[in-house]
């Protein structure tokens, strides 16, 4: 069937009889650009679809096709005509984004479904269907080889002495994938349509969830709390990761169903349904009892089933798309067949969920909700997906008929993920294309004479995310929550004889191309990449070694990492522009710092003050401290970006010690004893004989302390976190003093409390953690940097060096 499909392509797309009209030849045309008459919504894009052929045309051989309205015509020209013109007018098609190109008597004909969804956005192009748009772009593609490689309506074009159409040629066609978009990610009129980025404009999409819109937070927390969530006792629990609501409430459920009403009344075809992101379900008696079910996911299944049922009966003939996610990622268990009038939006679509919904009736079809870019991945800023990844999930697609692709994230990397979106979006206009044809016809016409180079690159770099294909981003995947997960993916992808490869194989596309923007915007990515790379790499050896030179050379390359991405072009808060090209999508500046967002947020080390912690020779693992040596600065426990407190309140610790006592002071310079209540204070010892804790602190009642011993390491603990048991409470004296130089808490603890005066020399596991209960902020000697997961945060331990 595909063989035959592929023949009639070929047949469609050639001249049978071989005649062939002659558009434009050395500066000279008979022809004319003609578009319709009036003047409404779409006409700005017939005229911008008439200038961008009559400038390519231009740049191709010099030969200037006017462009002009239909009702004036100049007589004897023939005509390549944009739109619904007399014509055509009762011929239009109604697909969405069909199109076609026919030749007629000598004329060209170039139109499809031309439409105004969103009239809400009623100039900006993602608001329209815009199929004549699309027809001449694909004309342009075709007979006067223009292409749109780079995001914005650029249209580049080779010299071409004569441009010429077969005369018996004609196409018509109705995309297979209906819309491939993303809001916010529009890449411009021209790029879009030529590499089918295809706008949802009849489809009212919120880009994932609706109930936060149909209830807004703002509008109704004060005056109705009872619609939103309770947890723990509380409705609008500052805790919930967005806003939650009494679902059972009738008046939410009509406020929900309102909203789908009311975007449908805007002129739309269908409807995003969805409940909000980070679902939490209400603790209220009647939530618990909604529908009589225990199982939430079911709740909110039967809940918007039964939106669409009333949708159908007020709005027949228009259409509820509902997002499969999160606790609805799984089809329901209480009924098999959804209403006439539901499309179910899968997010992910991956195998392991299409496969699930096999056995679902959902008459309004299926499409897709994808997670292929966005810097919120474990990858955050540098590329994702391989391009037989991308080949293999357009495949799966059309196996299951999936027919629309809401893509969340895409186009921040123009540079080094460039080749994957035109290969991704190309293979969705025809799935016969080979990637390597793709990828040369990609480099030829963005790099010109460094695409040899180019192709390299692209395809060592391809092989390196080919090594880690198996390692999809599945948020169910708990390794993925693992705080080493970004640095261990990067630097097994970007080794570094694989980076000073790139690097040569860029050096040379530089050499011969270096002018071109395209170049100049890999550059760029590609320096963060390399800066980001080895700051990580440095961060690994430091983890293995924690030496000092380690520890010297990873702050060197945050140093370098942070001076590269402050020399981009930025504003006070976003990444900015380089000559119209939008720098990692627009990023915020911090994000870009931190490595992304979400995932993709690497905590340890980019979100350290490596200027701080030189200043102080505060090195947050490998520590060493000697009795009447130095003072030295805490850290931050736990993996989280580093607080201000921890540098700007600063907790110093100096320790004494002799044959009966060891002594340790924690000061406190910029704080006062007032503030000083309610914190603790910890003191741990790892020794050959046991392990110790010390505790002690502050309270309104006065100075409190006692001992715990250690029962399980994490190690005997599945890597869950040592096990201290509190064994008795001998008075350990803390002794507070307070005055302009702050504040100083000091515990003398008896050595025969903690394993025994040690010996001359004796190297003890050593740690001090100062926790303040009225920030929840916890200052910590020696961090725990190889954490399993974020609730073992107190594994290990420095040395206490008992030279004396
Ligand atoms: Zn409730």
């Amino acid at each position: 069937m595909k063989n035959l499909l592929a023949i009639l392509c070929v047949l469609l797309w050639s001249a049978i009889s071989g005649a062939e009209l002659t558009i434009a030849e050395n500066g000279k045309s008979d022809y004319e650009i003609v578009l319709p008459d009036g003047n409404n919504e779409l006409s700005p894009f017939y005229a911008e679809a008439g200038r961008m052929i009559s400038d390519s045309i231009r740049s191709a051989n010099g030969t200037i096709l006017p462009v002009i309205q239909e009702s004036r015509r100049s007589p004897g020209k023939k005509a390549i005509f944009i739109g619904p013109v007399k014509a055509l007018k009762d011929c239009m098609p109604s697909g969405y984004w069909e199109y076609r190109i026919k030749n007629q008597n000598g004329n060209i004909y170039l139109y499809g479904t031309d439409h105004l969804w969103n009239k809400k956005r009623e100039k900006k192009h993602d608001a329209f269907v815009l199929g004549s748009c699309k027809a001449a772009a694909v004309f342009a593609e075709h007979f006067i080889g223009a292409a749109v490689l780079l995001p914005g309506d650029k249209v580049s074009v080779l010299p071409r002495k004569k441009i010429t159409v077969p005369a018996d040629f004609q196409i018509q066609k109705k995309p297979y994938f209906q819309y491939n978009f993303s809001v916010s990610r529009s890449g411009g009129l021209w790029y879009d349509l030529y590499n089918s980025r295809l706008p949802h404009s009849w489809y009212a999409s919120y880009g994932g969830h609706s109930h936060n819109f149909a209830i807004l937070r703002d509008k109704y927390a004060k005056t109705h709390p009872e619609y939103f969530a309770m947890s723990h006792g509380k409705r609008l629990h500052p805790r919930l990761y967005s806003t939650q609501y009494c679902l059972s409430n009738p008046e939410v459920q009509k406020l929900i169903l309102q909203n789908v009403i009311e975007r449908l009344d805007q002129g739309f075809e269908s409807a995003q349904l969805a409940q909000s992101d980070g679902f939490h379900w209400c603790e209220c008696e009647t939530c618990a009892k909604l529908f009589g079910e225990s199982d939430s996911s079911e709740k909110l299944w039967i809940l918007h089933r039964d939106i669409a049922v009333k949708v159908a009966k007020l709005r027949p003939g228009k259409k509820v798309c509902i997002l499969a996610y999160g606790p609805t990622v799984y089809p329901p268990k209480t009924f098999d067949t959804f209403p006439e009038n539901v499309i179910i939006e899968l997010a992910p679509a991956t195998e392991k969920q299409i496969a699930q919904w096999k056995r679902v009736k959902v008459p309004g079809g299926f499409s897709a909700y994808i997670y292929n870019w966005g810097w919120y991945q474990s990858s955050g800023f540098t590329p994702k997906m391989s391009f037989r990844q991308l080949q293999k999930q357009l495949q799966l697609f059309r196996k299951n008929n999936i027919r629309g692709i809401y893509t969340c994230g895409f186009g921040e990397l123009p540079g080094l993920e460039g080749p994957a979106y035109f290969i991704w979006n190309k293979l969705q206009e025809d799935e016969q294309k080979q990637i390597t044809d793709l990828l040369d016809f990609y480099c030829k016409r963005t790099f010109g004479m460094a695409a040899d180079s180019a192709v390299q690159f692209y395809t060592l770099l391809d092989r390196q995310l080919q090594k880690t294909e198996d390692e999809v981003e599945d948020f169910t995947n708990p390794a993925m929550l693992r705080p080493e997960h970004q640095s261990k993916l990067i630097c097994r992808r970007y080794p570094p004889e694989v980076m000073e490869q790139l690097e040569d194989y860029l050096k040379k596309m530089e050499i011969n191309a270096g002018n071109l923007l395209s170049v100049r915007i890999l550059r760029l990515e590609f320096d963060y990449l390399k800066t980001t790379v080895n700051a990580l790499m440095a961060y690994r050896n430091f983890l293995d070694s924690r030496t000092d030179e380690n520890f010297a050379e990873l702050l060197d390359t945050l140093e370098k990492r942070e001076h590269m991405i402050g020399e981009l072009p930025h504003n006070q808060h976003s990444l900015g522009y380089l000559e119209g090209i939008r720098l990692f999508g627009g990023a915020k500046f911090t994000e870009l710092l931190a490595g992304g967002r979400l995932y993709g947020k690497v905590s340890s080390p980019f979100c350290w003050d490596w200027r701080w912690m030189r200043q102080n020779q505060v090195k947050p693992a490998g520590r060493r401290i000697i009795p009447n040596n130095h003072p030295q600065m805490l850290f931050q426990q736990g993996l989280h970006p580093l607080s201000k407190e921890i540098t700007s309140k600063p907790t110093i610790i100096s320790c004494t010690a002799d044959d009966r006592n060891f002594q340790i002071v924690f000061s406190m310079p910029e704080e006062s004893e007032k503030q000083l209540m309610n914190n603790g204070f910890h003191v741990y010892f790892f020794r050959k004989n046991g392990g110790w804790r010390v505790s002690a602190g502050l309270s309104i009642k006065g100075p409190w302390s006692y001992l715990s011993r250690l029962e399980k390491t994490s190690a005997e603990n599945n890597e869950k976190g040592n096990v201290f048991k509190q064994i008795h409470a001998p008075a350990y004296t803390v002794r507070t003093t307070s005055g302009k130089q702050g504040f100083t808490a000091k515990l003398t603890i008896p050595w025969k409390t903690v394993g025994g005066t040690p010996a001359p020399c004796e190297k003890i596991g050593f740690n001090a953690v100062r926790i303040n209960k009225n920030t929840g902020i916890a200052y910590v000697w020696e961090q725990t940097q190889k954490q399993e997961n974020y609730s073992n945060r107190l594994d290990e331990y420095g040395t206490l060096n008992m030279d004396r």
